[in-house]
């Protein structure tokens, strides 16, 4: 499994940082994240020459990077949408259909896709959605939740897949609940999330990323010598309604929004 090495950090360090919003992005560090989330290439802010992209690929982006396979993935499905009827498939996914778009509820806020795959509200601000949501849309099996909890590594496919979720979600997240002790609980109002009482966590709060994604994260604290633990679960119905790639990037796109909103917001 390739992966790109780089945070986004280390791609806002070589950009022009000027937020001119030629990549039809809002700043500078937002096109970090989406490259870092594969949504968005490098060549995609035009003031970037060609030997800065070129050097910087060298060091951080391996041949078969996950940059370059995120657009790929995203042609694809676009593609896939024309053959999409959304009357039949909205109902099964929890979505509706209005002036020929497609809408899906993401935490609270709503998704429009065209036929053509390109979403068409606001969505642009967290770029990294559309592939996820476009996988959701065109997944050839669509199943209802089921109400019982799985860890990533049991997910379909999600064991090679481990290592890095955990890297790039369950820790990084461990670390924001740890340095911010409101953030899980804020995130339940901000997200139309949940909590639940009967797990033994000291946060245990349920968002719905996508209508038939439930994602449970347990958080316990610290306490004494004890390190705090964070555990990501899953519906079992999530095996069914999306690639574990999708999972992934879905997951790793909301760990990124909630880290911008806990240095901006809380
Ligand atoms: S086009 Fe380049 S310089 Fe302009 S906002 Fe996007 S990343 Fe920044």
């Amino acid at each position: 499994m390739s992966e790109t090495t780089c945070t986004a950090l280390d791609v806002y360090k070589m950009l022009p940082r000027t937020n001119c919003q030629k990549c039809l992005l809002p700043s500078c560090l937002a096109f970090a994240a989406a490259i870092v989330s594969g949504s968005k290439k490098l060549k995609d802010c035009p003031d970037l020459d060609q030997a800065s992209i070129d050097a910087f690929s060298a060091k951080y982006l391996r041949p078969d990077n996950k940059e370059v396979n995120q657009a790929e993935f995203i042609d694809k499905l676009q593609k896939k949408m024309a053959s999409v009827d959304f009357e039949s498939v909205a109902p099964l996914i929890g979505a509706t259909v209005k002036n020929d778009t497609i809408i899906i509820n993401s935490l609270g806020k709503d998704f429009a896709l065209d036929r053509q795959g390109n979403m068409v509200s606001e969505c642009h601000i967290i770029p990294w959605v559309q592939a996820p949501l476009l996988s959701y849309i065109t997944h050839k099996s669509h199943a209802d939740i089921t109400g019982k909890w799985i860890s990533f590594r049991e997910i379909k496919g999600g064991i090679e897949w481990q290592g890095l979720f955990a890297r790039r979600c369950e820790e990084p997240l461990r670390k924001l609940a740890d340095d911010n002790p409101e953030l899980l609980t804020d995130l339940i109002d901000l997200f139309m999330g949940k909590t639940i009482d009967w797990y033994e966590a000291d946060i245990a709060l349920i968002l719905y990323p996508l209508p038939k994604i439930p994602v449970l994260i347990c958080y316990q604290a610290p306490e004494g010598d004890l390190q705090s633990k964070l555990t990501i679960f899953f519906d079992e119905c999530c095996s069914i309604n999306l690639h574990i790639k999708s999972i992934f990037t879905l997951c790793s796109g909301l760990v990124q929004m909630f880290a911008k909103i806990a240095a901006h917001h809380l």
